[in-house]
This record gives C-alpha cells, sequence and structure tokens, in this order.
C-alpha cells in the first residue's frame, strides 16, 4: 500500500511529542527521525476498581490506531530490525506489548490482521496461564496471562514472543545473580515450551542499570526495550531501545460528553 498523499509530517523541529501516544499526528515528526516502537499493556474493557487505567487500551481505539498507521503506509517490525531504521522515507514501526495478557489475544489479533501487523509480546514465563502477580501485590484488579495453548495461538497468527523476565522483578533491586537467572532461565524456558528462537528482551518496569544490560546481553539476548521514551537509530544500543506509551485518549469527544452528562445530572 502507497503512503496515503494526506499523511502529512509534523514539523520535525518544535515541540517535543507528547508523553503517551494516542494518535498519529503529534508523532508523524519524531517517527520520521528513526525506529518507533509502541508500548501496549493491555487491550480492551477497562475492570471497576483498576488503579493503572492508562495501561488499557479500548478495542476501537487500538483498531484505529493500527488502521491509522496502515494508513499512512507504515509497515510493522520487530526490534531486531533497528539495524535497518535509515530514516524520512521507511515508514516502519515495532508493535510491541508487555506481559502477555490473554486480553490481548481477545481484543487485538483481529485489528492487527486487520492492519497486516505483525507484533511482539513479552512474555513473562513463570507465571503462563496466570494472573498479574507482581501487579496484584500492588493492588492492581486481576487480568488473567495467557496460558501456552493461547500463546501457540498468538504465535500462529504470525505474532512474535520475546522475555521479560520468569516472575517481573525489579532486576536492580535483586542480587545480580539472581537477575542473570531470571533472565537467562526466562529465555531458556520459553525456546523450551515453544521451540521459537526468543532474541528480545524487555526490562521489567523499565528497571535496568548497565550491569543488568550487560547480564541480557550474556544470555544471548539481541534486544532489549526499555519504558524511556523516544525513536531508535541503526546505531542506537540495540539493548537500550526506546519506545512510546500508548495510552486512550483522555480528552476525546466520548469522555467529553460522559464528562457534560454526569454536570448535568449534578446540577
Ligand atoms: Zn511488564
Amino acid at each position: 500500500m502507497n503512503p496515503s498523499p494526506s499523511h502529512k509530517a509534523a514539523p520535525s523541529s518544535g515541540q517535543p511529542p507528547p508523553q503517551y501516544y494516542t494518535s498519529l499526528e503529534p508523532f508523524a515528526g519524531a517517527f520520521t527521525q528513526g525506529l518507533p516502537m509502541l508500548t501496549y499493556h493491555k487491550l480492551g474493557p477497562r475492570p471497576a476498581r483498576v488503579r493503572l487505567k492508562g495501561l488499557y487500551v479500548g478495542e476501537a481505539l487500538f483498531r484505529r490506531q493500527m488502521r491509522e498507521l496502515m494508513q499512512a503506509g507504515y509497515q510493522s517490525v520487530l526490534p531486531a530490525d533497528v539495524a535497518g531504521a535509515r530514516s524520512q522515507e521507511s515508514r516502519r514501526i515495532a508493535i510491541t506489548f508487555d506481559d502477555g495478557f490473554e486480553n490481548v489475544l481477545r481484543h487485538g489479533l483481529e485489528p492487527l490482521r486487520e492492519a497486516r501487523f505483525h507484533a511482539i509480546q513479552f512474555l513473562v514465563p513463570g507465571r503462563i496461564g496466570g494472573s498479574n502477580a507482581w501487579e496484584e501485590a500492588e493492588g492492581e484488579a486481576t487480568e488473567r496471562l495467557m496460558d501456552a495453548s493461547q500463546i501457540r495461538e498468538w504465535l500462529a497468527a504470525g505474532h512474535s514472543i520475546g522475555a521479560h523476565t520468569c516472575t517481573h522483578p525489579h532486576l536492580t533491586r535483586i542480587p545480580l545473580a539472581e537477575a542473570r537467572e531470571e533472565i537467562r532461565s526466562s529465555r531458556l524456558q520459553l525456546e523450551d515450551l515453544f521451540r521459537v528462537p526468543v532474541r528480545d528482551f524487555c526490562y521489567p518496569y523499565g528497571d535496568y542499570n548497565p550491569a543488568v544490560r550487560d547480564l541480557v546481553e550474556e544470555a544471548g539476548f539481541t534486544t532489549a526495550c526499555t519504558t524511556e521514551a523516544g525513536v531508535n537509530r541503526s546505531g542506537s544500543d540495540r539493548l537500550q531501545l526506546r519506545r512510546f506509551t500508548a495510552r486512550y485518549a483522555s480528552r476525546n469527544w466520548k469522555n467529553l460528553l460522559r464528562w457534560f452528562r454526569s454536570t448535568a445530572r449534578r446540577s
């Protein structure tokens, strides 16, 4: 598909893009400067009593975001493709999901298929088929993680998997020997279970330091994703890749309408 002629790049100088990704326009300029990557966590409706609401992106918004990128001429690539990130005309983007939530399979497969995008899920092998224990410990709402057969379904749909440690610890807060095991064994477990090479890593909480980075390299990973915002150039350290976090649009018309209705009820 050719890039849509109506797609105009935002000025590359001037204001930096917003902190969170909701639509292409404010990012169009930044996206020409290197390989952009988007971070998603959970898709679909938010259950009651969710603490971090921003980590949920509704299916309709997700579909709109994928469709918009496709219509602007973007093609999806994997983190390892950062080496081929040239500039300007290359319209490539990596779609990443952290943690391996079941709701991504339920609400994400179809919009990804429609846009002909391939995404990567960073999995926590010690929690496969379980739930987000590391978030529940902080009082967060429970969400199911994909089980092994669902992960096979994800792979069969043409998507990829990467590792996100075995149990999702803060890697800089545990002894180095433990961090080494969390990193190394997450790769081995995933390769054993799914019989695919696992070369991409993602730091839980974006928490890492030079020693942790080196452990990831030692474990045989060729890329690692952080939570730092920005695009990646071919000279970027592949073990410190930057990503933009996607969130729901907090000030869209629906929210405004909800706000109007609630004030009308109150008055
Ligand atoms: Zn995570």
